[in-house]
Parts: C-alpha cells; sequence; structure tokens
C-alpha cells in the first residue's frame, strides 16, 4: 500500500522523503510522475520526473494511462500506472509526492488504497511576533532562495501553496497524520516513526 505525501511547495517535502529513503534502505521509493514543466538545471528525465509535452500528456490522459493527474500552478502532473509497477518491480513502496487534488483523486476515484500523510509547518517569529497561519510567509523567501524561478513563478506557487494548507486546514480528516516541519531533527524522527507504524516490516539495514 502506497502513502501519498501533501504539503505546500517549499516545505521540506523533499528533504524528509530522502532521510527516510537512507533511513530505511530499500524499502521506499518515489514514484516518478509525468509533468509538462519546463526541467529545472540538474532534473533528469526518468528521475526528477517523465518530462513530456502537453500533447503527450493529453494522450496519456486520454488512453487511461494515468492513476491519477491534476493541473498545478499551469502545468500537467500525474502519476501513471506504469510509475507505480516500476516502483513494484523493485519490491519497494511507493510514495507519491503530489498535490492535494491528486490525493483526492486518488482517494475517491482511483481504487488504490494508500495511507496520506501532510508535511505543513506552523507560524514563526517575525518582530517578536509569532505569525498565526501555517507559514506561508516563510514559504516565500524559502522558495525565492532557490533561485531557479521567475517571480511569476514564485508567485503562482505561493497560491497554490495557499490552497494547499486552505485544505489542509479544512479537511484535517483527509490525512491519517500531519508533520509540522519546524524542527528538521524533529520531524526526521516523527517521519521514521509513522512509517514503522504503518509499515512494521520494515527495517533499517
Ligand atoms: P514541482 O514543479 O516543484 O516539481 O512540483 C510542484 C508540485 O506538483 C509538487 O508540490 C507536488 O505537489 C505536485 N506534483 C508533483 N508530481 C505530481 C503528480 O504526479 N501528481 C499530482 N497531482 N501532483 C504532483
Amino acid at each position: 500500500m502506497p502513502t501519498v505525501v501533501c504539503g505546500p511547495s517549499g516545505v521540506g517535502k523533499g528533504t524528509l522523503l530522502t532521510y527516510l529513503k537512507q533511513y530505511y534502505t530499500n524499502a521506499f521509493a518515489v514514484s516518478v510522475s509525468h509533468t509538462t514543466r519546463q526541467p529545472r538545471p540538474g532534473e533528469v528525465n526518468g528521475e526528477t520526473y517523465h518530462f513530456v509535452s502537453r500533447e503527450q500528456f493529453e494522450q496519456g490522459i486520454s488512453r487511461g494511462e494515468f492513476v491519477e493527474y491534476a493541473d498545478v500552478h499551469g502545468n500537467w502532473y500525474g502519476t501513471s500506472k506504469q510509475a507505480l509497477r516500476d516502483v513494484a518491480d523493485r519490491k519497494k513502496i511507493a510514495l507519491l509526492e503530489i498535490d492535494v487534488q491528486g490525493a483526492q483523486n486518488i482517494k475517491k476515484l482511483s481504487g488504490v488504497k494508500a495511507f496520506y500523510l501532510f508535511i505543513t509547518m506552523t507560524g514563526y517569529f517575525d518582530n517578536n511576533k509569532l505569525l498565526p497561519d501555517c507559514g506561508i510567509e516563510l514559504l516565500s523567501p524559502r522558495l525565492a532562495g532557490r533561485g531557479t524561478e521567475t517571480i511569476e513563478q514564485v508567485e503562482k506557487r505561493m497560491k497554490t501553496a495557499e490552497k494547499e494548507l486552505d485544505f489542509f486546514a479544512n479537511n484535517r480528516g483527509f490525512f491519517d497524520k500531519v508533520i509540522t516541519n519546524d524542527d528538521l531533527k524533529k520531524s526526521q524522527q516523527d517521519i521514521t516513526r509513522i512509517f514503522a507504524e504503518w509499515y512494521p516490516w520494515i527495517q533499517t539495514q
């Protein structure tokens, strides 16, 4: 049974999943999604994503090749059935790092049973004041700091992040577990503990 991992861009999902994969060697693999967005420097086709054109993606949709897909900040993103088969062939458990629309589609439409994890962060201190929301202000400089995206792209991502946090705030019961990633060390402990609970047979090696 796979795990679906959601959370706003820049919240540290990738870092935590990399830690998890290293901690439980050979147990988990992130399924390689398809996307129509342009590769960023350093991203490898077939590893980070399968980078395809809109036409190719839409052909895939009409052929029923996707378990789920969604338009995320203006590009198509989707998990193909083949991507899940590839993980299963390697005898690993799939981690799906997808947006909340995709997560809802998996839960409601795909017939695939999964665990659902949301990664977020709380507010932070600014001028000695704790910002009360889910940390949207924190995401913006982090995203900008990546330096790989234009201001426009960062703004789009901010809007998407807000939508993700909004869905989370209004649908808390949707997720089986939540990690509040304010302290990386603690979040690393949280994620390994949660996965040991969900998949009790996995072991560190
Ligand atoms: P990025 O462009 O930064 O790689 O990814 C942006 C967002 O797209 C991610 O935060 C993730 O939520 C979403 N995403 C990535 N792959 C998939 C996918 O296969 N399906 C869906 N629905 N969303 C995805």
